[in-house]
């Protein structure tokens, strides 16, 4: 069987970004890879978006890029600019041709549809297929959205909804999320965060409906994409190997109290990319500490207040907006980190600390 020097498990976001850093930093030239993908064919499945606070591979591949947000809470709305750091939606369709197009012409890289196929004893394995245990206590973000379309114009393409939490909340966190492409072209979201054993609020097809015929007031339009997926909002346990090494969600990119993954991902092919000479004594990339603790607080206020996290969320974002963004993306200095905790009520996170 077919021997590699390195071998990538799951051809998704993670898979491929790691792919295509090494590929275009030349790292392939003397050294084969095998990615292991079981999908027959790849299309558009996921919109990835987040604040650019840093440089990535992926700018041809931007649906659309904002500079104004708001968020909702009953009666009350915030405007925001994010001049700095634009809001950008990464349309997954393209993502995967470009890569899948450039990766083709280098021969030393293979797909395979099953590690079986080859001998992976001497290979360094980077690995993105989920093994999470899922325990009835972690909590989830987990969503719908559809994509839809108007005859006329009805969107303000300006501004991006992040979160309307003017809606049902069923004693859980619920919002609902609109990104509008164009005009006349958005997607609408409903998000839960909560524990997944909760089927009550996985009716979204008829939530989505509802919010927009009766919240947008939108009657004439058609839907022509739609993704369901759940981000766990808890750390996989990382057990690295000597010649394993975890990337992707199951490799911990994502921040916990917000569900960004795709950033995460790419600063991680980078330091992947500039270490992999000495890949199997590197050691593992990890979203800062702080932020692991600060989530897990804000996750522990979350679970035990869900009613009080509207106004939270809402209060978090008083002030400058770019110092909220660079907290939510990992960016945040000290002084900033402060301004945020300043923010939240005293005795709900104290307590939830003290837990
Ligand atoms: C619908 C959706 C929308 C999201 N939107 C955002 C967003 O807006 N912003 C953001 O930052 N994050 C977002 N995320 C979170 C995160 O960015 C994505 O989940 C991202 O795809 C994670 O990358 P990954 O490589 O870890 O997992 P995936 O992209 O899911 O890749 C895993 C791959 O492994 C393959 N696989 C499965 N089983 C096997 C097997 N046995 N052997 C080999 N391969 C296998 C799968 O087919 C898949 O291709 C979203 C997640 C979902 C589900």
């Amino acid at each position: 069987m077919k021997e590699f020097d390195y071998i990538i498990i799951g051809g998704g976001c993670a898979g491929l970004s790691l792919a295509y850093e090494l590929e275009i930093h030349n790292k392939l030239i003397n050294k084969t890879l095998a990615i292991i993908e079981p999908r027959l064919k790849y299309k558009k499945d996921k919109i990835w978006s987040f604040w650019k606070v840093t440089p990535h591979n992926f700018n041809d591949c931007i649906k659309k890029n904002w500079q104004n947000f708001s968020i909702n809470i009953p009666n009350q709305t915030k405007h925001l600019e994010c001049y700095n750091y634009p809001y950008q939606s990464v349309d997954s369709g393209l993502f995967y041709e470009k890569i899948i197009n450039t990766l083709r012409k280098n021969n030393n890289i293979n797909f395979y549809k099953d590690i079986k196929e080859i001998n992976s004893e001497n290979s360094f394995i980077f690995n993105s297929v989920p093994s999470l245990k899922n325990n009835n206590n972690n909590l989830w973000q987990h969503f719908s959205g559809v994509e839809i379309e108007t005859k006329n114009n009805f969107f303000d393409d300006k501004i991006i909804n992040l979160m309307d939490f003017d809606c049902e909340q069923r004693d859980s966190v619920h919002f609902f999320y609109t990104l509008p492409f164009a005009k006349n072209k958005a997607l609408v979201e409903t998000t839960w965060i909560s524990k997944m054993n909760d089927k009550s609020q996985k009716d979204y097809d008829n939530q989505i409906k509802d919010y927009i015929e009766n919240r947008l007031n939108l009657k004439n339009y058609t839907i022509s994409y739609k993704e369901e997926g759940a981000i766990p909002l808890f750390y996989p346990s990382n057990n690295r190997d000597k010649n394993k090494m975890n990337i992707g969600t199951v490799g911990g990119m994502t921040r916990l109290s917000t569900g960004y993954t795709f950033l995460n991902i790419q600063k991680h092919s980078k330091y992947i990319r500039e270490n992999i000479e000495n890949i199997a004594t590197t050691k593992n990339f990890a979203i800062d500490k702080k932020y692991h603790f600060l989530d897990k607080i804000f996750l522990r206020v979350l679970e035990k207040y869900p009613e009080k996290m509207p106004h939270i969320f809402f209060k978090m974002f008083n002030g400058s907006s770019n110092t909220v963004i660079k907290f939510l993306s990992n960016k945040s200095n000290f002084l900033e980190d402060l301004s945020i905790i300043l923010k939240m009520p005293k005795w709900v996170f104290i307590k939830a600390l003290l837990k």
